[in-house]
């Protein structure tokens, strides 16, 4: 997706509204449209990246912030009793949205918005395994 077609931007450049909750300079948090519960916000550079790690270190700390502060208030308000801070990265992890952000979603207690986390165990030695293969990009 292009910048020309990305919604973000559009709805960065004030082209398509939004409910807009908070903007700094370089970040912008809004509604998202099609929320899972009340309050759930995005949190989005206004420029765009597509991918989290395309984004230059000094854009991810001014998106830390932004996220502490949103977050703060979003469970605050919705009298929630926790939040998820989500960033779905590539189709296969859920993003339909090809311009970088945060879903900022506000739970509460046994509302089974994430109804199951498939967890399981490493077999023996896999750690190491894996640990050797992240550790050599890095
Ligand atoms: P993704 O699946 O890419 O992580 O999430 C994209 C999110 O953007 C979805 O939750 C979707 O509801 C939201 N979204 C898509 N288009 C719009 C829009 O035009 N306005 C708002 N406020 N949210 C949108
Ligand atoms: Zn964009």
């Amino acid at each position: 997706m292009s910048e020309k077609d990305c919604i973000f931007c559009k709805i960065a450049a004030g082209a398509i509204p939004s409910a807009r909750v908070y903007e700094t300079d370089d970040v912008f948090a809004f509604l998202d449209i099609g929320p899972v519960s009340d309050g759930h916000t995005l949190v989005v550079p206004k420029k765009h990246y597509a991918h989290l790690e395309d984004c230059p270190p000094e854009l991810l700390a001014a998106i830390g912030p932004v996220l502490g502060k949103v977050a703060k208030a979003v469970v605050t308000a919705m009298a929630a009793d926790g939040y998820n801070i989500l960033c779905n990265r590539g189709k296969a992890a859920g993003q339909v949205v090809e311009h970088v952000h945060f879903h900022v979603i506000p739970r509460k207690s046994g509302d089974g918005v994430f109804h199951r986390w498939p967890a399981y165990e490493y077999k023996p030695g896999r750690i190491e395994e894996l640990l050797k293969k992240i550790r050599e990009k890095l």
